[in-house]
């Protein structure tokens, strides 16, 4: 039995079943790629949902970590820590905003709008006690909480989790007139992917986002904007939404996570303006973890490297580049490439093999993607990755389909 085997025993043996990786045990990492308990190497094209943008163990943030943990690395939120100041401000400014609320997962982030905007709702816009409603789209993800699940239309993610918070409404993603409909005087706020990641990087109609921030403002409704896999470089910009029409649109809530730890620690924050977060009084709502030294160490210089512009350039240049390579395959196997940045939804025909089946056997050949639904595959390599590797995971993909014809 190899080490490999041995290992995936047990986790078997000893792991609640709630995933099913690809059998592959990594050992160690850098940039773009990881490498197996035997020393195998691979292509890391799923780059941790998203998470590891910046590549695995970036200099600069393996030394920002580093040079923290010789210092502090939690204090709790009931003490201040010095790096916090500088954390909030630079990364409200990032966002165009005034306050930011931190956390330490997207689903957390998710849940943190949530009631955020619910108590803006009662507190400010003057909606009747307990009535707040919450406008989510269909094949959103947002993340794995009891309330998160209970508007999520994924009965994998859902079922047997009930009985569910009740508060939202499901209408189709990318349908302004549905969204339109669904808006009345309880509604709070509208809560959306920019792009749908999980659900294979949909992209929505051009003006879609225009007409949801146009909405949004008419009716006195929050627009928040879930942007934990789409933000911070992966589309080729800081954030999907500014990639909208000729000047973008400003959500009045980012929900950020992901990258925003670079990768390193759990790093989340819901970051807005003054009148919305200003809603929270001490002891309504916190974590022992947000906002701790380490994780603000971290996430100061990620901030750092957006601020360069740097990575979301890459993610352009290389996105264009993908999305040219990708399109040469569409049209025998390949139905069709979704997305933005560097970041591609790819639906191959179902007779060539499930997305699991296309995963395993290009992980056979050193690449490592994670399909999403049926016969999707998501590639959303770290941001760190060379056009030549890029290349070669393209052409891998090529030879699997070709073999699988
Ligand atoms: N929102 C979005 C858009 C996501 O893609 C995810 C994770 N895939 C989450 C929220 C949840 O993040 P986490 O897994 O860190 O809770």
């Amino acid at each position: 039995m190899s080490t490999s085997q041995r290992l995936l025993a047990e986790a078997d043996a000893h792991s609640a079943h709630n995933y099913h990786p690809l059998p592959v045990v990594i050992a160690s990492a850098e940039g773009a790629w990881m490498t197996d308990v035997e020393g195998r190497r691979y292509l890391d094209l799923l780059a941790g949902y998203s998470a590891l943008n910046f590549g695995h163990r970036h200099p600069r943030l393996i030394e920002a970590a580093k040079r923290q943990l010789d210092r502090s690395t939690l204090t709790s939120r009931a003490f201040q820590h010095d790096l916090f100041p500088a954390f909030c401000a630079e990364l409200a400014a990032l966002c165009g905003m005034e306050r930011v609320l931190p956390m330490n997962t997207g689903a957390e982030a998710v849940e943190t709008a949530v009631k955020t905007a619910r108590k803006w709702g009662y507190r400010v816009k003057g909606v009747a006690h307990d009535r707040a409603k919450i406008v989510v789209a269909e094949n959103n993800f947002h993340g794995r909480t009891t309330t998160v699940v209970s508007f999520s239309t994924d009965e994998e993610a859902r079922a047997d989790y009930g009985p569910y918070t009740p508060g939202f409404e499901i209408v189709p993603y990318g349908d302004l007139a549905a969204l339109e409909a669904a808006v009345d005087e309880d509604t709070v706020a509208v809560l959306l992917e920019p792009i749908q990641g999980e659900a294979g990087v949909h992209v929505p109609p051009p003006g879609y986002l225009t007409g949801v921030r146009e909405l949004t403002r008419a009716r006195g409704v929050l627009f928040i904007a879930d942007e934990v896999q789409s933000g911070l470089g992966r589309t080729g910009a800081t954030f999907a939404c500014e990639q909208e029409g000729p000047s973008g649109v400003q959500p009045d809530m980012y929900v950020l996570g992901k990258a925003l730890g670079g990768g390193v620690v759990p790093v989340s924050a819901v970051v807005s303006t003054d009148e919305v977060l200003g809603v929270h009084r001490p002891g309504e709502h916190g974590s022992t973890f947000g906002g701790n030294p380490l994780a603000c160490a971290v996430a100061l210089e990620v901030l750092a490297m957006l601020r360069t512009g740097e990575f979301q350039e890459r993610a352009r240049e290389l996105g264009d580049h993908l999305r040219h390579e990708l399109d040469l395959l569409t049209g025998g196997a390949v139905r069709e490439v979704r997305g933005r940045g560097l970041w591609a939804g790819i639906d191959v025909a179902p007779e060539y093999g499930t997305g699991r089946e296309l995963s395993e056997r290009l992980m056979a050949r050193g690449v490592l993607v994670k399909d999403t639904h049926g016969s999707t595959i998501r590639a959303a390599p770290p941001l760190v990755v060379s056009k030549e590797d890029l290349d070669w995971g393209v052409e891998q993909l090529g030879a699997v389909l070709a073999e699988s014809a």
